[in-house]
């Protein structure tokens, strides 16, 4: 199944390990050093996506090593 993605932008801390290490299929650097959701799966938000089966793995390994809880994978 697909799955929801949404970040925290408040949480965020633009740490990188996201975007750098864990999953760099989903999540993408901002303009502001922030986490945002690739281009090709937001959902009318930069902080809002939807993934497809094969990444949702990839994704929630980012949601268990962000150090600020601010991925979530639903
Ligand atoms: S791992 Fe968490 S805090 Fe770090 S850039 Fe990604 S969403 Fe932001």
């Amino acid at each position: 199944m697909p799955a929801k993605v949404t970040i925290d932008q408040n949480e965020c801390t633009g740490c990188g390990i996201c975007y750098n290490d864990e999953c760099p299929d989903v999540f993408m650097e901002g303009d502001d050093g922030n986490s945002n959701v690739k281009t090709m799966y937001q959902k009318g938000d930069k902080s809002v996506g939807e993934v497809p089966d094969n990444l949702v793995g990839c994704a929630k390994n980012a949601e268990a090593a962000c150090p600020a809880s601010a991925i979530k994978v639903e």
